[in-house]
């Protein structure tokens, strides 16, 4: 298997093949970069059909940590860890717990955090092998619920205030009226739904599980729609929290939403599609700085000393940092998501 060659292989420091007969553990860590400080991303399991995926899959999200991480002025590098295997089906304690030892051999090169297939009970057991494991418990919160290490909290109230910040700048009016459609009321879309039914909202949702839908009919007057009607909803803003890729060419023609604004990781299927979402005038809030709720919650969790009010303060910093990349794509007549990678890039070029 080629790494050097690998088309996604983008300078990362160090990629690290995992295995472990006993348990059956078969894992990728990669590295991306560590000039701003310790490499931090999630350990996501995931039935890949190969290793090569699972290399292309680790390689790629290593790199958006990078990214995501410089952009939230998070002093940390950006890292990834995946886990070949059904998270329902092959997943056992022993696995975990080798998981840590991997982690905790690398001395603090790399954290990891929870991610799909991975609990906060997972990661409990791979910090009984390794310190370098985060989202184990949340001793500050953006808002006084009681929370365990589950930093989606955070997640859906930094895409709420980027979200509001995107209207106030495409659409100059608040929250109150506007039309928003939501793609999957998962952990991030559901608290995102109650944030914004709260400052008057309208809400259209989709997703697939029907109880989910039922509870945002019932708690936020939300107007259900199928899964595959979403886009061509009549709304002001689309608010993907699903999955990836959902931005193409067949979809971002349907929209008549003029802002694009929510939890998914790698919204744009290629970097092209920014560029076609400013031909058709629709502001796009880049995902990975919309979406960093998660990771200044896991640094502020990990700082010797902070508060809920310095979490919440950071976490607000999310509209200030789209503020600056709308201003700087407008003036530089560039599409947002490739101004944001040139101020992440800036950001991480040199050891801090
Ligand atoms: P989740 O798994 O809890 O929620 C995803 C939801 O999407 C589920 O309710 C699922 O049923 C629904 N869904 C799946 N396929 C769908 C489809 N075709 N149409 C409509 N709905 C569909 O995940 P989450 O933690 O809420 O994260 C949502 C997104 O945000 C993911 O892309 C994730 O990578 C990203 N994200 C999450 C966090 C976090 O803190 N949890 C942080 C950063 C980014």
């Amino acid at each position: 298997m080629s790494v050097f060659e690998h088309p996604e292989f983008d300078q990362h420091e160090q990629v690290v093949f995992c295995h472990d007969h006993h348990s059956g553990l078969n894992a990728i860590i990669a590295i991306h970069n560590t000039n701003l400080g310790p490499a931090l991303g999630g350990c996501r399991m995931w039935p890949y059909a190969d290793s090569q995926e699972a290399l292309t899959d680790v390689l790629r999200l290593s790199k958006g940590m990078t990214y995501k991480s410089a952009i939230a002025r998070v002093p940390l590098g950006g890292g990834k860890a995946v886990i070949i295997g059904n998270a329902r089906e092959h997943k056992n304690a022993e696995m975990m717990k080798a998981m840590g030892r991997y982690i905790e051999s690398l001395s603090g090169r790399y954290y990891t955090a929870e991610d799909s297939g991975i609990s906060v009970a997972d990661l409990q057991l791979m910090a009984s092998q390794s310190q370098y494991i985060t989202g184990t418990k949340a001793r500050y919160h953006v808002h006084s619920q009681v929370a365990d290490g589950n930093p989606a909290p955070s997640t859906a109230y930094g895409v709420f205030v980027g979200l509001k910040a995107s209207v106030e700048y495409a659409l100059k009016t608040d929250l109150k009226g506007i039309r928003v459609a939501i793609q999957g009321l998962g952990q991030v879309g559901y608290r995102l739904a109650k944030h914004l039914h709260e400052a008057g909202a309208e809400l259209v949702v989709t997703d697939i599980f029907p109880e989910s839908l039922q509870r945002a009919e019932q708690e936020f007057g939300a107007t259900v729609v199928a899964a595959d009607d979403i886009f061509k909803q009549q709304v002001d803003v689309f608010v993907p929290c699903a999955m990836g890729a959902v931005l193409n060419e067949k979809t971002v023609s349907q929209l008549s939403a003029k802002v694009v604004a929510g939890a998914a990781n790698n919204q744009l299927a290629t970097e092209n599609v920014g560029a076609l979402l400013v031909e058709k005038d629709i502001l796009y809030a880049p995902d990975y700085v919309i979406n960093a709720g998660g990771i200044i919650d896991i640094h502020h969790q990990r700082l010797p000393e902070s508060s809920d009010a310095a979490l919440r303060t950071h976490v607000e910093q999310i509209g200030t940092n789209l503020l600056e990349i709308f201003a700087r794509a407008t003036t530089e007549n560039k599409a947002t998501n490739q101004v944001a990678n040139a101020i992440a890039e800036e950001l991480f070029a040199n050891k801090a």
